[in-house]
């Protein structure tokens, strides 16, 4: 027998490209990474620590591919309001408040979301200089929960779109990104340069910030388009075509393009995507939290075009759950293909023929190894593969009431929201188990929050957003 540092036990998901799983499998863990899958009587390995065993699954960690962490010091303030009153009422005036300090704790609540409920790799965008360290309290907070981070430091500058202040030349944006670089990267995070979207950032600087991610080969990471995009950009610079006409138009829409919500298509631009080879982050629980579009991932999946799940911020992402996104993700397609299809001309007709698009296992995919991909980290991690990170998420089944019987499991999973907090045995990232029985293990859940609440008194206070705090509520709230 052989030895490693962790033997894992249980029904293995992979992931891998052939999606086997292991119905009595093991994972052996050596150095941080996979040293070896499969079935458990073809297990040549024993360790001092094992993990797992009958009644436990063994899934690859989960990729949430596009957020706003800085975003938990508002959780759910969207409600009641409007986008203006969002963007120029509380996001920029309540984030461009936060000093480092301020931003780790208005950060970790909605870090610790994603590494309780399994999710060992995430996106950040980051808009909001004020502070220049701002970031860097964000990035610190994402070291200390020990999950990995794929960071980008947005410049902003449009006029129209930007508050005074907010805005920043190309070389600060650049010279900032190169500061943050040299201080954060490591082996779990990285970092890279963008903008929020086309019309926040003078076009020719949002080329040149391009150019910087295809020099230093990194990822360009972009909203595009929202509802507002072609809206905004027809107002501001003339386009009445599309986000990635747009983008194509300049020559950046390379495969290097991650392109957050992607929603409202123009005939045509899903050719543009895939010949480009440029990535989507799917956003769809925030898509039906605001009823803003009638959500369709289907021109990309048909395309063959990769695809990973976000949850975008706090604001409207709630309770930053995978889970309930990879649901999300399944309804608001089914919703929206009912809905197209009611609107087309054919008559409609239920025969019972009907096939649902999409499935549980499907969304998974989304959330592991589609994300990986999107990220362009699926060399490193979103499967369980030998050679790889062992960057895991171990489920113990046997206290769930909603993840029995077992013919169903992943359906279970997905459409029940995920596993309990307390049913997350371990989540592992790099060999290290950073989340144990629910219980994040080097950080306080009850200082986390008590910080997270004074913060937000703090940002309301000081940034007279506190009017939009209940705003439109009907409940008397007594002090
Ligand atoms: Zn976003």
């Amino acid at each position: 027998m052989k030895t490693c540092n962790t033997l894992m036990r249980g029904i293995v998901i992979s992931m891998d490209e052939n999606r086997q799983v292991f119905m009595d499998g093991y994972v052996a863990i050596n150095d941080g990474k996979v040293e070896s899958v499969g079935a458990f009587s073809e297990c040549e390995y024993e360790s001092d620590n094992n993990l797992g065993g009958s009644g436990f699954v063994i899934l690859p960690g989960l990729v949430n591919v596009h957020s706003h962490l800085i975003q938990g010091c508002m959780r759910g303030m969207a409600e009641g309001t409007t986008f203006e009153e969002r963007l120029f009422g509380f996001y920029y005036p309540m984030t461009g408040a936060c000093d480092e300090e301020r931003s780790y704790d208005a950060a970790m609540p909605s870090i610790m979301d994603l590494a309780l409920r399994g999710v060992t790799t995430t996106a950040d965008d980051h808009f909001t200089h004020l502070h220049k360290k701002s970031i860097d309290g964000v990035l610190a907070a994402v070291d200390d929960s020990g999950i990995r981070c794929r960071m980008a430091r947005l410049t902003i500058n449009d006029k129209d779109a930007v508050p005074e202040g907010f805005g920043e030349t190309l070389d600060a944006g650049i010279a900032e990104t190169e500061r943050i670089k040299s201080k954060w990267e490591n082996e779990k995070i990285s970092v890279t340069a963008s903008t929020i979207g086309i019309t926040y950032c003078e076009p020719d600087q949002l080329i040149e910030l391009w150019k910087w991610t295809d020099e230093n080969n990194r990822q360009f990471d972009i909203h595009a388009p929202a509802v507002f995009d072609q809206k905004y950009l027809a107002a501001r610079r003339g386009w009445e075509g599309g986000s990635f006409e747009w983008l194509d138009h300049v020559g950046i829409l390379g495969p290097n393009v991650i392109a957050a919500h992607a929603q409202n298509l123009r005939p045509g631009e899903e050719k543009l995507i895939a010949d480009a080879g440029a990535s989507i982050a799917l956003v769809p629980d925030m898509e039906q939290v605001l009823g803003l579009v009638n959500f369709n991932a289907r021109p990309f999946l048909d395309s063959n075009i990769t695809c990973g799940i976000g949850l975008d911020g706090a604001v409207v992402a709630y309770g930053h759950n995978m889970w309930t996104a990879m649901r999300g993700y399944l309804t608001a397609q089914r919703m929206g293909d009912q809905h197209r299809l009611m609107m087309s001309e054919t008559d409609i007709k239920w025969t019972g023929e009907e096939v649902l698009y999409g499935s549980a296992e499907q969304a998974l995919e989304l959330a592991t190894i589609d994300g990986a991909k999107a990220l362009m980290m699926d060399d490193k991690i979103g499967s369980i593969e030998t050679g790889k990170e062992a960057d895991l998420v171990l489920i113990d089944r046997t206290e769930e009431s909603h993840l029995t019987p077992m013919g169903s499991l992943i359906a279970s999973l997905v459409y029940g929201n995920g596993p309990n907090q307390n049913a997350i045995e371990a989540v592992m990232v790099h060999g290290e188990v950073i989340v144990k029985r629910g219980q994040h293990q080097t950080l306080d859940h009850r200082k986390i929050v008590e910080r997270s609440d004074q913060v937000q008194e703090i940002l309301l206070d000081e940034t007279n957003a506190r009017q939009y705090l209940r705003k439109r509520s009907r409940f008397n709230w007594i002090d």
